[in-house]
Formats: C-alpha cells, structure tokens, sequence
C-alpha cells in the first residue's frame, strides 16, 4: 500500500488506475480509524477496483473551541487497518498541501449546513463541504463512500455533489456498532469509563424511536417529546439536539414517515456524541 502526500500524487494514481479500466473509490477519514472506517473501505473495496483512503485532520471543520488539536492522530495504525481492509492508497497531505498559503476559497452548501449539527457547530460543513471538494477534485473517484453515522453530513455532501455535478457517486454505508449499541466514534476514546456507560443513553433512545415508529407512532412532536423524557433520566448528559427531519433537507414536519432521519446530539462530560437512525 502507498502513501500519497501531495494531491498532484493522489490525481495521477487516480488517473493511471482509471486509464487501466479500474474504478477507483475514496475513504474520507479524518484518521483514528476504527470498524466503522474499516466497513466504508470494505465496502469500497468490494465495489470498486482501487480504493484510496485519506487520513486528513480537517481543520476548517472545528470550531475555535474544539478538539483540532487534541483530535486523536495515530497515522501507524491507521495505514495498518486501511492497508487490511483493502486500501490501495492512503492519502495523508499537510494542512498546507490542502490549504496553500493565503488560501480563500471555501464552499458553502447553503440552508442544510445550518441545520441538524450545523446550528450547534457553526461554520462545521463548511470545512468539510470544503475539504470534501477538494478531495473529490483531487482524487476524481467514481464512488466516494460516507458513513450514516454522520447523516447531516450525507445530506450536505448530497446537495453539493448535486449542484457542482461532480462526477463521483455518494454511497452510504450502515452504522457500526459495540455490541452494546454505542456508534463506534473516534472520540469514543475520550470517554471516561463512567462516561461510556452513560454514553449508551444515545443508542438506546435511537432504539426507543424506532420501537415507538414500528408500533406506530407518527407524530413527530410525540417521538422527539419521548426521547427528552428518556434523556431527562440520564441527568449527567446535557443534550445538544434531538430532531426528526426529512433527510435530504433536513427540514421538520409534523408527521414522521419511512426514510426521515431521526437524530440525537448529546454532551456526555467534555465529548460531543452523536447517533441516528432511519426511520422505517
Ligand atoms: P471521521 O474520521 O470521523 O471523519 O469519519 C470518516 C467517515 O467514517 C465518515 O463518513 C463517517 O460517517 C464514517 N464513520 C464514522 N463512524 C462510523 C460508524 N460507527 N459506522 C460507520 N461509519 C462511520
């Protein structure tokens, strides 16, 4: 497996592998990687001829008061897993190789990237809209595979593949889980044992959600009521959002139905998680 730093590497792997009648699939990773990242390389393997995984701490993406430079980095490992599970490239540029000095140039996928973690991370999908159409220029993959994990991210990524017409299709793999449920998050790690525990209040709401909707239930005021009331008995974790939306839109309506999003932020101490499920 290669290591790539610079993006004029990453284009010309990408177009010699393409000219040789093989697809070529990208990653996007911010690095740590863990099974979640490694079912997205599977999945990419197994549809694609040659796959690239970048590992790339996104600092666009953070707010002033987040954890850019605590984020946990583990390139080793990291190779290990991607190499592992089917990576061909791992692509790993400087902050400067993405941003050259002076750079100004951003993408803004207006509307969606206020929604859902938008409004609580402002500024958040403009980095990674950004950094995500930087990496689609650089690697030109026919496929670009994404976790449902991070859903509001799919629905940004959505529209803008769709507005810019870039050519590479979006495919969205499940979410992997412990077995006890928690999403596997790379800031999972900053969890003290304690909080780990109080940590599965997530899953276990996203679950509630989806009994409450396979029994029937479609008003949306009620779902997202009976997951605060399942929160209010986890008292040490303060929650961010809970929202039940259309998922290409991420707009709200009163009325839940198959294929909506339903999503929960929580703060459990320091550590930000996150979780969803499609409805139906
Ligand atoms: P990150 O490194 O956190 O930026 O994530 C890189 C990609 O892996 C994103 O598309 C995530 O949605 C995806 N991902 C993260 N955690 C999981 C998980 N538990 N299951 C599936 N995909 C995931």
């Amino acid at each position: 497996m290669k290591v790539l730093r610079t993006v004029a590497e990453l284009r010309q792997w990408s177009r010699e592998e393409r000219k040789g009648g093989n697809t070529v699939g990208l990653v996007p990773t911010m690095g740590a990687l863990h099974a979640g990242h490694a079912s997205l390389i599977r999945a990419a393997k197994a549809e694609c001829g040659k796959v690239a995984v970048s590992v790339f701490v996104n600092p666009t993406q953070f707010g002033p008061n987040e954890d850019y430079a605590v984020y946990p980095r583990t390139f080793d490992v990291d190779c290990a897993l991607a190499e592992a599970h089917g990576a061909d490239v791992v692509f790993a540029p400087t902050v400067e190789e993405l941003y050259p000095a002076g750079a100004t140039t951003f993408v803004e996928v207006e509307g969606l990237s206020s929604r859902l973690d938008g409004a609580s991370r402002p500024g958040h999908f403009r980095g990674v809209a950004t950094v995500v159409s930087k990496l689609l220029i650089a690697a030109e993959p026919d496929r670009a595979f994404f976790g449902q994990k991070d859903a509001a991210q799919v629905a940004v990524l959505r529209r803008m593949v769709t507005d810019l017409r870039f050519a590479a299709e979006i495919v969205v793999c499940p979410i992997v889980r412990e077995s006890d449920g928690l999403a596997l998050s790379s800031r999972n790690r900053y969890l003290s044992p304690a909080e780990r525990t109080q940590a599965l209040a997530l899953s276990r709401i996203i679950h509630q959600t989806e009994a409450l909707f396979a029994a029937g239930e479609r008003s949306t005021g009620a779902l997202i009521e009976a997951a605060r009331v399942a929160f209010s008995a986890a008292p040490e974790i303060r929650v961010d959002y809970i929202e039940l939306v259309d998922w290409a839109t991420l707009e709200p309506g009163p009325t839940a139905a198959p294929g909506n999003l339903f999503a929960v932020a929580a703060w459990v101490g320091a550590t930000r998680l996150i979780d969803n499920t499609i409805l139906g």
